[in-house]
């Protein structure tokens, strides 16, 4: 058991599992760009250390860019907006995979790929480390998952609860 801030979280999945996974991943994604030139673009904060593990194991030439996303409210019923912070790369022609930690309801997700579609990317691709199928609200398509978890809450190895936990070397799931 680790305690963040004023909770208890309870050990989920270990390192040695998300390594094996995460080495199958990038095996995927070289074979499936064998030749070509994709642009990563990681999302921050969450997706640092995944990106970090998973990008060692692709050996594609490729560039890797970092984003942020900040949320502001619309007045219309689209609920939260994201906007794109940083992306210096140009975008238009180029192959995207956008490295995320966590796919939840899918609205972050589907709003990034919304605007890498409207700044022309030739293709965009999701590869995620974590899943909920049972939140998702939004269809998108994710082309790499590394494991499809439970509605559950859960910090470490990027994730954070309340700015604290990402530097766990696992994840840990909020026990019940
Ligand atoms: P979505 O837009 O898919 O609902 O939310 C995605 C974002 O919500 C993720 O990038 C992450 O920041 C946050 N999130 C969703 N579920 C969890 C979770 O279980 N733990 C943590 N730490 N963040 C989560």
């Amino acid at each position: 058991m680790v305690t963040v801030k004023d909770k208890v979280f309870a050990p989920f999945i270990e390192r040695e599992a998300l390594n094996q996974r995460i080495v199958d991943m990038g095996r995927d994604i070289s074979r499936d760009y064998k030749g070509r030139n994709p642009l990563f673009v990681v999302v921050l904060n969450g997706a640092f250390m995944f990106a970090s593990d998973l990008l060692k194991g692709v050996d594609v030439l490729c560039e890797i860019s970092f984003i942020k996303l900040a949320s502001y409210e619309q007045t219309q019923s689209t609920g939260k907006v994201k906007q794109i912070l940083g992306l210096a790369e140009a975008v238009q022609g180029r192959e995207v995979i956008v490295i995320e930690d966590i796919v939840d309801t899918g609205l972050t997700m589907s709003q990034l790929i919304s605007q890498l579609k409207a700044q022309e990317a030739a293709s965009v691709e999701v590869v995620t480390l974590l899943h909920k199928p049972e939140a998702q609200k939004i269809a998108i398509d994710l082309r790499y998952v590394g494991f499809e978890i439970q509605n559950r809450f859960v910090v470490g190895y990027g994730l954070d609860y309340d700015g604290l936990g990402r530097n766990l070397d696992a994840i840990y799931v909020l026990a019940e």
